[in-house]
């Protein structure tokens, strides 16, 4: 057989030969739509590697994005990578020190932001003049506006670059283990760890989300990008969608519900892919303004639980829900859900149930619960453990931390609790750290979230644990009320009775406005045992 490299840009060539006209479909900043293909794409991306060697990048060196979802972000993606780089994407909703910390971290020589960003990285760049040397700007000419940066950090305009650049000739060759991106955790606790992806483990990831019971792609589809290109790699669309020729839809920085659905109707979206506070969002728009999905027939959702109850909403809009696992460490999907035969025989409540849960393991990673003393325990569904998962895409250790090499063969320990069932779902408990532990009993905060968030006048919900004399731990459930309702805390907790043990029924419950959320649109748990029950967990 002959062997040849698995490279990212293997991806963007196929896509411009035999997918060229396939569409990738971008909303700028100030709202206009803006349409290329493979094809453009590809050979700008080529452009593009003569002005990275021109900016003094070298294969091995990090360059840095600081970008929402576009066609020029997948052009530096391509490029970066392409040439032998490691694109590290910055996520911009972090905060200006964690930014700065990962940029030293990284040793980014370059950023590339998108205009709205520039004053975050003028903010930060007197902190990072020992390796920064430029900063460009994804824009045309005329858009360029000044930027105050520290000498001899030079600021440059994207659109500028490309057309004074000249093609490159073909893509250069190297070993597939060369590092192509690197991502960093968001850092919930303590700062942000760095994961270094190589084009295998990434081009693997996306051809296994490409088969029919993941993802399934096809060259027919056009999906709506949610998941951010700065979170995971947008959990590997920009690869998945041209290595089959499906359209991408980029909404940019318009993730709000009215410019969601729009883009979603008029570009006949059928499928598209993100975290649940944005797909939470969308659902309150339709039931609010009586909209519909005109075209939408799919979502995949992760990062976070999704509701049950949400599952069912969504499929009274005619969309199905596709609620998967994963996290920065494993590229990010290990888990999905698809059925099985033995599915065919559940009701519709059972199936519904089991749709809640995370997904079943897809091929070239595993997953086990292991007890404390690392055994894995029963596939019964009831036996809970710390989760841990290994394969192709699975890190082997953070990005300059020695010390936390799990190795080549090593289990990775998630932070994660759960169960796996007998047909081999993972359902997800909590975060190790975000047990409540009652009497020596075990509750999950995302088992009581999916209930209450089944209560007509809930929109969202979170359970932590607060500190009990007699107990241990006691659960308090905050939760926000949908538009125009006010829940009343005791109805709230009466609508637990029957769905729930007893003993686990939340003692109280607070009604707030909002719930806060994380750099990549998780609830805190953090933040809310520090407002509701006082100084954190250690
Ligand atoms: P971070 O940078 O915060 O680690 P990740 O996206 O890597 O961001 O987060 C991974 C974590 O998100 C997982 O360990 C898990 O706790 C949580 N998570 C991901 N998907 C789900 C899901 N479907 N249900 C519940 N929790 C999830």
């Amino acid at each position: 057989m002959q062997r040849r490299e698995l490279l990212i840009s293997s991806i963007i060539v196929h896509a411009a030969r035999h997918h060229g006209d396939g569409e990738v479909v971008s909303r700028r900043e100030d709202g206009r739509i803006v349409r290329t293909t493979y094809a453009a794409i590809e050979r700008r991306a080529r452009r593009l590697v003569g002005v990275l060697r021109a900016l003094g990048v070298k294969p091995g060196d990090r360059v840095a994005t600081l970008a929402m979802n576009s066609d020029r972000h997948l052009e530096l993606y391509y490029a970066i990578s392409g040439m032998g780089a490691a694109c590290n994407t910055v996520n911009p909703r972090l905060s200006p020190d964690d930014i700065a910390y990962i940029a030293a971290h990284a040793e980014d020589g370059l950023f590339f932001v998108d205009p709205c960003f520039l004053p975050l990285i003028a903010a930060i760049a007197p902190n990072l003049s020992d390796f920064l040397r430029a900063v460009v700007v994804l824009a045309e000419r005329g858009e360029m506006k000044p930027c105050a940066l520290p000498p001899g950090v030079a600021l440059h305009c994207y659109e500028t670059l490309l057309a004074e650049a000249s093609d490159e000739p073909e893509w250069p060759s190297f070993d597939e283990n060369t590092a192509s991106a690197l991502c960093y955790t968001s850092g919930t606790t303590g700062r942000p760890k760095g994961v270094l992806y190589s084009h295998r483990s990434t081009l693997l990831h996306a051809m296994t989300l490409n088969f029919a019971d993941t993802l399934g792609l096809r060259a027919t589809d056009r999906v709506v990008a949610v998941v951010p290109m700065f979170h995971v790699n947008a959990w590997g669309l920009p690869y998945m969608a041209p290595m089959v020729g499906a359209a991408l839809l980029m909404p940019g920085r318009h993730l709000d519900a009215v410019n969601l659905l729009g883009l979603m109707n008029a570009e006949r979206a059928n499928l598209s892919v993100g975290v649940p506070t944005v797909f939470l969002g969308l659902i309150d728009h339709l039931r609010r303004t009586g909209e519909k999905f005109e075209t939408l027939k799919r979502i995949l959702v992760g990062g976070a639980a999704f509701p049950r109850a949400l599952i069912a909403e969504y499929g009274k809009f005619g969309v199905s829900v596709s609620h998967g696992w994963g996290m920065t460490e494993s590229s990010p999907v290990v888990t999905l859900y698809a059925p099985k035969p033995a599915t065919a025989q559940l009701d519709a409540e059972a199936l519904l149930d089991l749709q809640a849960k995370q997904g079943r393991v897809l091929y070239g990673v595993d997953v086990r619960a292991e007890n404390e003393s690392g055994a894995e325990v029963p596939w019964d569904g009831k036996t809970q453990g710390n989760l841990v998962f290994r394969g192709h895409w699975v890190a082997s250790a953070y990005f300059r931390q020695p010390g936390s090499q799990v190795g080549e063969e090593g289990w990775f320990p998630t932070g994660d609790v759960g169960v796996i069932d007998e047909q081999g779902f993972v359902q997800l408990t909590d975060r190790t750290k975000d047990l409540i532990k009652s009497g020596g009993e075990w509750i999950s905060s995302i088992a009581l979230e999916n209930i209450a968030v089944g209560h007509p006048q809930v929109a969202e919900a979170a359970a932590v644990a607060t500190p009990d004399e007699k107990w241990g731990e006691r659960p308090l459930l905050i939760v926000v009320p949908r538009t125009g309702c006010a829940p009343e805390p005791e109805d709230v907790r009466k609508f637990f009775e029957g769905k729930t043990p007893n003993w686990s029924i939340p003692d109280r419950v607070i009604v707030a406005e909002e719930l806060p959320h994380g750099a990549t649109g998780k609830i805190l748990k953090s933040k809310l045992r520090e407002l509701y029950t006082g100084p954190q967990k250690p």
